[in-house]
């Protein structure tokens, strides 16, 4: 069903595109495609209509513009495909919502997510008195580096507004009902007409008297003073998926604000924080560290036990003669891949120790073994004066 497109080729603009750059791109593409300057190919102007404003509506977006770039994709078959990096089942992103044990409905949550693409609410949210989308939340969240390698599922207290439960949000009073704003007649916007120097100028602006809703509380609900809302703490599971790296974000579908007037609730945006490792770094999906060996190791050759980011350790056996700074590879004990089944590498770089402190007995075999090499390695020239 879904077509693959990409949103940067749908408005001409390179990935590295300004907002500016976009918008521009799409104001002139949106006016090219119209419907009504189309009229003798209305359909198909129509569908490249669309396709241009959904490509506004993510890449407008910096947030949707980040999930964008990082997935590649919105559409179902790349994210709930058995392919794809959420497939199988793999419910990455969990939600939770006030029984938040309950993950149950977690797959619906998460196809709509994936599946319903973005924005589609922002034309009624544009609508002050039509459904309105709840506000979207931000959160930051931090892990260390080894939660990041294998994963974790945190609990984060959010602070969020919840439908009130004795209005049912409808924000009066139980047994009464809102009505009809007489001010503006239910449409939430008042027209008036302004002298100004180019003339008499219509200019529409929101109805003071129901704030743009288009209703009036007679008697309001006395648990939310009317507002249909209360705010709430909320504990809320999320789970990281392995493989991720510092700074991606974690979606939870509909976790945000409620919406009004049966408009879908916000989602809720965490931007996951990998703290440093002291011992490990990550390039890509590879993982590099150092191992410290003694010279005699590295003169004679070893089995090292290579501490692996799990904790687990790894065998590994390097040769005679290795010298330090040696870089040595174990595949597929890097990072998991969050887009593909791919799975980085762990490299190490042996750092010979020169010992300091020796006892009597090893620096008299130490001192033999000097005079059985003959002093000095010749130094080539290269490496000198080269
Ligand atoms: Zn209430
Ligand atoms: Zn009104």
């Amino acid at each position: 069903m879904a077509e693959k497109k990409d949103y940067y080729e749908v408005l001409g603009v390179s990935k590295t595109a300004t907002d500016d750059e976009i918008k521009k791109a799409y104001r002139k593409l949106a006016k090219k495609y119209h419907p009504d300057a189309n009229l003798d190919n209305k359909s198909e102007a129509e569908k490249k209509f669309k396709e241009v404003n959904e490509a506004y509506e993510v890449l407008s977006d910096s947030q949707k513009r980040k999930m964008y770039d990082q997935f590649g994709t919105v559409d179902p078959q790349g994210f709930g495909g058995a392919g794809g990096p959420f497939g199988g089942g793999g419910r990455y992103y969990s939600y939770t919502s006030s029984n938040w044990d309950d993950f149950g409905d977690l797959g619906d949550i998460f196809s709509s997510f994936f599946g319903g693409g973005f924005g589609g609410q922002r034309t009624s949210a544009r609508r002050n008195n039509g459904p309105r989308k709840g506000e979207d939340l931000n959160y930051n969240m931090d892990i260390s580096f080894e939660e990041s390698f294998l994963g974790v599922e945190k609990e984060i207290t959010i602070t969020r507004k919840e439908v009130c439960k004795t209005c049912n949000g409808t924000g009066a009073k139980p047994g009464t009902n809102p009505v009809k704003c007489t001010v503006c007649g239910g449409t939430g916007q008042v027209r008036q007409m302004q002298n100004t120097i180019l003339g008499q100028v219509q200019t529409t602006r929101t109805c003071s008297a129901c704030h743009g809703t288009g209703e009036v509380i007679p008697t309001p609900c006395e648990e939310c003073h009317g507002k249909g809302t209360e705010r709430k703490s909320r504990k809320v599971k999320v789970k990281i998926p392995a493989g991720i790296m510092d700074n991606q974000t974690v979606v939870l579908r509909e976790q945000g604000n409620p919406g009004t007037k049966g408009g879908a609730p916000g989602d809720l945006y965490i931007t996951v924080r990998v703290k440093s490792s002291s011992i490990y770094k990550r390039e890509g999906n590879n993982v590099i560290c150092n191992i410290p060996i003694t010279i005699t190791q590295a003169t004679l050759g070893a089995e090292l036990e290579i501490p692996m980011v799990d904790g687990s350790k790894e065998k590994y056996k390097i040769p005679d003669g290795t010298q330090t700074g040696t870089q040595f590879t174990i595949r597929g004990k890097g990072f998991k891949n969050l887009n593909s089944s791919s799975v980085g590498n762990f490299i190490f770089k042996v750092v010979v120790q020169t010992p300091r402190k020796l006892t009597k007995e090893q620096r008299e075999l130490l001192t033999k073994l000097a005079q059985t090499m003959n002093e000095q390695p010749p130094i080539k020239k290269k490496g000198i004066f080269g």
